[in-house]
């Protein structure tokens, strides 16, 4: 067997052959260093039955170790330069198919029925470009594409929000979103050292798996997020006068979003990053009844 793709000598080589550059607009930081990539499989735990997804393969550093633990990996590659180059370096593996597409226009629902019929599982593991880390993350999410599980490097500060507790500085809407959905850990730190080129931030390794149930059942999901996006707008103002900002007439309206935060015993004065999840569903429920349910009643 050749040495793995993720060795700097070998990563070198290959650029070389294909004459590649990397591109910065594209997140192009490529891992270079096997032993993280085996860390990163081992937290996905993948077996002969475990489909797995992966955004953006870059020369198939981390795609071969997927191959080698997972029964079928599909990968998404938006950069076309990088077709030649895989198929040369994922030639030995017969369970890969690239996609050459851009992730966040994918019919992931119809890549599930394509691929994955035959699977018990389906995880996505993934060096991803961080310049669009939320948007790929909430894609999965909000489209209810069933994976179980997602083991994705990023940066190091936007795991940390998305793992953040209440009364945290780094707790905010993005903690909400993703963990009314799954459950959050950072499996490792990883230095700058094993990327080509270096990075300039600090990345981090996060484990999302999925909650058996979400923690509270809400009207409408997207205007859960609407609520807690906008209670955090200003960190430093009460949940009461964000809200008045951020929900449509809000400030006509004081008077209705008060009456919805006494029905439900939250105190209109806190701030954002005081409440739990629980609270933002309590709250966006009472207030989704005050602002569109019983006007469409009366
Ligand atoms: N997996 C490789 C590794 O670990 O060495 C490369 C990871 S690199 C951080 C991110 C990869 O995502 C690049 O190959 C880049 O071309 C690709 N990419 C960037 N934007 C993308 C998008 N919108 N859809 C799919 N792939 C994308």
């Amino acid at each position: 067997m050749k040495k793995d793709i993720a060795t700097p000598v070998r990563t070198k080589e290959i650029l070389e052959k294909h004459g590649f550059s990397f591109k910065k607009s594209l997140g192009q930081n490529f891992l270079i260093d096997p032993n993280v990539l085996r860390n990163i499989v081992s937290h996905a735990n993948l077996t002969e039955t475990t489909g797995v997804i992966e955004i953006g393969p870059g020369i198939g550093a981390l795609t071969e170790h997927l191959a080698r633990s997972a029964g079928k990996v599909v990968a998404f590659e938006i950069d076309g330069r990088l077709l030649p180059v895989l198929q040369d370096t994922l030639s030995p593996y017969d369970n890969v198919t690239i996609l050459h597409q851009d992730i966040l226009d994918a019919d992931l629902g119809q890549v599930m029925e394509d691929q994955f019929s035959e699977y018990e599982d389906v995880v996505v593991v993934a060096n991803l470009p961080y310049y669009i880390t939320t948007p790929i993350i909430m894609k999965f999410l909000l489209e209810r594409v069933p994976i179980s599980a997602m083991v994705i490097m990023m940066q190091k500060e936007v795991a940390d929000r998305i793992t953040a507790l209440p009364g945290t500085k780094s707790y905010g809407s993005l903690s909400i979103a993703i963990q009314y959905y799954m459950d959050a850990e950072v499996a490792m730190i990883v230095p700058k050292t094993v990327f080509m080129p270096q990075p300039n931030v600090e990345s981090a390794v996060l484990k999302l798996t999925r909650k058996e149930k979400v923690p509270a059942e809400v009207l409408n999901e997207g205007f859960l997020f609407e609520v807690s996006r906008g209670s955090f707008a200003q960190r430093r103002k009460t949940i009461f006068n964000n809200l008045q900002s951020a929900l449509p007439d809000g400030k006509a309206k004081k008077e209705l979003i008060l009456q919805a935060f006494e029905r439900i015993g939250i105190d209109p004065g806190r701030r954002g990053e005081t409440l739990t999840i629980e609270e933002f569903a309590a709250l966006s429920n009472a207030l989704y009844e005050d602002f569109y349910i019983s006007k469409s009643r009366s």
